[in-house]
Order: structure tokens, then C-alpha cells, then sequence
């Protein structure tokens, strides 16, 4: 283990957030179980938001940044953990009040891992990231809600971007007919690609929603919320249902009790900071059978530690297409 290694850390003084690279020691990480030795991270919206303090993500100052890790275990004094373990970790507080991924170890609760699925290389788990193993909690929500492919077809908001691409991938293999929505209509040849059957400009969903439109999709899979997310529920099937997890667009819902009363569809909220060990075990099992790996170039470009804090605007922005993967 090296006494002194790389970490991007994110400083508040007098209201003013800075971001900075700095040399730490094992001895400045936070309490925790299992130190890991992090071999790649990722770029997420919400590292957008952290890097950039456009949003107040976290919650306690210095902290590392990065959401996501994948490493292998250096020490551990956890029951289900031993040194060279191969090992997985997004949410539960990194970045906000746990000391994140951007590092090369990591102290954190052994509880908190999730072994690498055989399936995955650290650098394919990461590919997949916060926002892929989120689109897999959308596409297990939607499942659960009675969307089968018979049913009709998805619609997937913000389809270029991480949580959208991986649906995408994720829902074709499943054998649904999948609508991708997009403002880069220049990405087709990439979203059919993934297995989208049909694209649609993202303006047609963006647009003041009115209580009820035509029926046009099964299920959905949204990270973009505001006036998206209430076109796309007012757009739903009898009986249909929209998996929610992001806010790309705004916090707000427009909407009405309309869709809800007369059409029976359903909103089905996603988290996946907080979401029970069960459930996470399960969406990356699901994520080994059901994503074809071989997409996953596509979908990543990797950037190392020191890169960053330039891609955070581009994120925020919309101009990332896909993953970016993190190698520290
Ligand atoms: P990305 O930036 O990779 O993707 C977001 C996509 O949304 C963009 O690529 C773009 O797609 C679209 N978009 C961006 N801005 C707008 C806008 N103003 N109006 C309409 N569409 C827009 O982010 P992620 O995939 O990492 O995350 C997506 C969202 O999901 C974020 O809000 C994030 O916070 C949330 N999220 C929530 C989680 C949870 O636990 N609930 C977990 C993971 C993510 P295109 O160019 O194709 O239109």
C-alpha cells in the first residue's frame, strides 16, 4: 500500500467551493471496515453537480468526490471480505458524507460492497456505474408493475446520457420495442445501435403537457423529469407505467391526477443511494444476464483521475454521450 496517494477533494471556506488534486494519507480516510485499492471510478451527473457545487450534493467539507468505485480489497476486517476480494460500491452516502471513489484507496463499510459480478472487469462494472445499475433498477421497477414487451413499446428520456444509454441496451435485450428521446437526434446511428426502434426528438416531450394525450407507450424509463416526465405520463398506456430517477431537466412535475384516475398508469420512484443490499445484489445479477456486455464500448470513453473536473460542465450540459469511466 502506498503511504501517500492521489485524491480529488472538494473544499468549502467562507461559502466558496473549490476543488482540488491533492496527496492524502490512509490515516486522513474516514472510519470503515474494508480499505479498498480503487482501480476505476466514474463521471455521473450527480459528480457533475458535486464537482461544479451547482447543486448542494454534499453535505460534509473536505470531502473526495466520485459516486462509484471499483477496486480490490487491501485490508478488512469484515466478515465477508478478504485482501484481493474484487469489489463494487455506489451510493450510501460516497461523495455527500462518506469520502467518494475519487482516490486510490478507499476506508469504507464492508456492508456497503457489492462483490464483482463474475460477468464484469472492475472497468466493465464501472462502465455501467451509478447510472447503469439505475437503469436496471427502472427496468426491475417496470417489471414489477406488470410491463412486459407484449404490452407495447418504452419510451427512454435522456436516451444518450449514462442512465439512458444503458436502458436502452438493457430493454432491446429484453425484447422491448424501445422509443428513444433525445436532444442529439444526430446520435440515431448510436441509439439504434444500443437497440432503439424508433427516435424522437426530445422537444416533443418537452412542451407544456396537458392532462391526457395519446396513448402511446407501455412503460417508461425517465431521468429527465419537469415537463418530460408529465408528457411521458400523460403519453402512457391504459394500465402503464413510467420508472422516475432523474431531474436532467428540473425538479418540478407538472401534472395532473388525469393519467392516474382515468388511465390507471403508475409513477414508479427510483433510488439508488438508499436502496436495500437485496435489491442492488439483484439488479447487478440481472445486469450480468440481461446487458450485453459487448455494448459497453460503445457506450464509455475512460479519462484518467486528473480529467476529471473538465468534463463536469459537459456533463451538466448534456454532452456527454454514454459513460465516462474514471481510471485512478
Ligand atoms: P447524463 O448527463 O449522462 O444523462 C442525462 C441526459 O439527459 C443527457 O445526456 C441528455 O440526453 C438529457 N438532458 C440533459 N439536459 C436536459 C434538459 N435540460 N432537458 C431534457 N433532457 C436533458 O446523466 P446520468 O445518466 O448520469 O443521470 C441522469 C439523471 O438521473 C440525472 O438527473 C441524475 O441525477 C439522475 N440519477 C438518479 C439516480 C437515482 O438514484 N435516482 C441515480 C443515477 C442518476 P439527450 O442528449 O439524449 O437528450
Amino acid at each position: 500500500m502506498k503511504d501517500r496517494f492521489k485524491a480529488v477533494m472538494v473544499r468549502k471556506d467562507a461559502d466558496k467551493q473549490t476543488v482540488e488534486d491533492v496527496e492524502i494519507g490512509l490515516n486522513d480516510l474516514m472510519d470503515g471496515d474494508v480499505v479498498v485499492a480503487v482501480s476505476h471510478s466514474t463521471v455521473n451527473y450527480k459528480d457533475g453537480l458535486v464537482l461544479t457545487g451547482r447543486a448542494p450534493v454534499v453535505r460534509k467539507f473536505p470531502m473526495i468526490a466520485g459516486i462509484d468505485l471499483a477496486g480490490t480489497v487491501e485490508t478488512s476486517s469484515h466478515p465477508q471480505f478478504k485482501p484481493g476480494d474484487k469489489v463494487i460500491l455506489n451510493g450510501y452516502g460516497l461523495s455527500e458524507t462518506h469520502f467518494g471513489g475519487y482516490a486510490e484507496y478507499a476506508r469504507v463499510k464492508g456492508d456497503w460492497l457489492v462483490p464483482l459480478p463474475q460477468a464484469f472487469t472492475p472497468a466493465e462494472a464501472m462502465a455501467i456505474g451509478t447510472a447503469g445499475y439505475t437503469a436496471m433498477l427502472c427496468v426491475l421497477a417496470l417489471e414489477d408493475a406488470g410491463v412486459t414487451p407484449d404490452k407495447g413499446s418504452i419510451v427512454v428520456t435522456g436516451a444518450a446520457g449514462g442512465v439512458g444509454s444503458v436502458a436502452i441496451s438493457l430493454l432491446a435485450k429484453l425484447g422491448y420495442q424501445v422509443t428513444a428521446s433525445t436532444g442529439r437526434t444526430e446520435e440515431e446511428g448510436y441509439l439504434k445501435g444500443l437497440g432503439a426502434t424508433e427516435i424522437i426528438p426530445r422537444t416533443e416531450l418537452s412542451g407544456d403537457p396537458r392532462p391526457l394525450a395519446k396513448e402511446r407507450w407501455a412503460g417508461g424509463v425517465d431521468s429527465v423529469g419537469s415537463k418530460t416526465l408529465a408528457n411521458v405520463i400523460a403519453s402512457l398506456r391504459y394500465g402503464g407505467a413510467v420508472a422516475a430517477c432523474g431531474l436532467a431537466a428540473g425538479m418540478d412535475l407538472p401534472t395532473s391526477v388525469a393519467p392516474f384516475i382515468l388511465r390507471n398508469v403508475s409513477l414508479l420512484g427510483v433510488d439508488s443511494v438508499q436502496m436495500p443490499k437485496p435489491r442492488r445484489l439483484q439488479a447487478w445479477e440481472r445486469l450480468a444476464r440481461d446487458l450485453d456486455v459487448s455494448k459497453l464500448a460503445a457506450i464509455t470513453q475512460t479519462i484518467p483521475l486528473s480529467g476529471v473536473r473538465k468534463v463536469a460542465d459537459d456533463i451538466l450540459a448534456g454532452r456527454v454521450r454514454g459513460r465516462l469511466v474514471v481510471q485512478i
